[in-house]
């Protein structure tokens, strides 16, 4: 099946490359984010437990945790507490996460009674808005990560299942990986519905950005008519900063925004990222991190093969794998390969 062909003979094995084992790693300008609310304290803790004791703790890469509102000090107190690495917590500058002039707030207003009435998931929450906006154009531009070149985005409640005994951001950057996911899936199409046309238009404007040995097979299944709705999970990714710091992702982003799509429909961060990785990117700069178990409210990545599994002291069950579910997009990223 184009599994096997896949990763037979396009995919980089990180445990193919003894230097990323070396027992002096070098640290990388690289940070863990977190975006998250006070209330979710009592739910990121054994996030951040599995996440120390199956990777981070030989590492001890710092910690950007960042709200729209100030951290308690409980918060601060028990987050730091779960590792040796440095933390740091910050409240996002309003205008990061807050409308933006030339958006009519009556008309967002109704927008999400619409959505909600259309039960796309959190149609109805202001918030959630607010968040895919900053998730989508203002994250890699938070003060606190301007030092940095590598994140790996974390949410509380997420699970890690295997062990990782390498450091993914030295292999993204030996490897000039600019963007790394573990699942794969279609997004809901209510949320989305004018995100295509508004891609394409801003394509035919600034058809330089496109890379021409881009993944569109990953994102359309006829030749870029339309959108087949495949996006890559963000709330796992594992990136290069520079990516979205990009002239193409820059104006990309704004030409998105001034559209209004972030209020006036639901648009999320991840086809957001994700169109943007596929199209601007070569493909060669995409990884799918296999061998990373993972979990993420209903669906997790759990890697198959025993030798993976067994390297890396897996704890979930293979049978729930999200990628051989009908709803994966993991054949149309090796598609795009293949
Ligand atoms: P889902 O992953 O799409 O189901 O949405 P989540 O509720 O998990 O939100 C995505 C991420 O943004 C998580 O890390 C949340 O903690 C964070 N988040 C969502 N809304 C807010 C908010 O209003 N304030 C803050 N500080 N974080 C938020
Ligand atoms: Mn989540």
């Amino acid at each position: 099946g184009t599994r096997q062909i896949f990763f037979k003979t396009k995919y980089i094995d990180p445990h193919a490359d003894p230097s990323l084992f070396a027992n002096t790693p070098e640290r990388l300008k690289a940070v863990i984010v977190i975006l998250v609310r006070n209330s979710e304290l009592e739910k990121l803790l054994p996030t951040l437990k599995q996440f120390e004791d199956r990777w981070n703790k030989k590492y001890n890469y710092p910690y950007v945790y960042l709200n729209d509102v100030p951290f308690t000090e409980e918060f601060i107190k028990k987050t730091s507490a779960m590792t040796k690495a440095k933390t740091y917590h910050a409240t996002i500058p309003k205008e990061m996460w807050s409308y933006p002039s030339w958006i009519n707030q009556t008309k967002a207003e109704n927008t999400r009674v619409q959505m909600e009435l259309d039960n796309v998931p959190y149609g109805g929450l202001e918030s959630y808005y607010h968040m895919c906006r900053f998730n989508s154009g203002f994250f890699f531009r938070h003060p606190l990560l301007d030092e940095y070149d590598y994140y790996w985005r974390v949410e509380p409640g997420v699970e890690f299942y295997c062990n990782i005994d390498y450091d993914p951001f030295a292999f993204i950057q030996k490897n000039n990986i600019s963007y790394g996911f573990t699942i794969s899936l279609k997004e809901v199409p209510e949320s989305i519905p004018t995100l295509w046309k508004i891609t394409e238009k801003f394509i035919k404007k600034y058809p330089q950005y496109v890379s021409s040995d881009n993944s569109a097979k990953f994102i359309s299944d006829n030749n870029m008519e339309t959108y087949n709705l495949c996006h890559f999970w963000s709330n796992f990714e594992i990136g290069d900063l520079r990516f979205y710091r990009s002239e193409a992702y820059l104006k990309y982003f704004e030409f998105l925004d001034k559209a209004g799509g972030f209020y006036y429909e639901r648009w999320g961060d991840a086809p957001i990222h994700s169109i943007a990785a596929a199209l601007f990117l070569d493909k060669s700069r995409i990884h799918f991190f296999n061998d990373i178990g993972y979990k993420h409210e209903d669906f997790g990545h759990c890697p198959p093969e025993q030798e993976v599994r067994k390297s890396g002291k897996c704890q979930c069950d293979p049978k729930t794998n999200f990628d051989g579910f009908q709803d994966s997009c993991l054949n149309q990223y090796f598609s795009s390969y293949i």
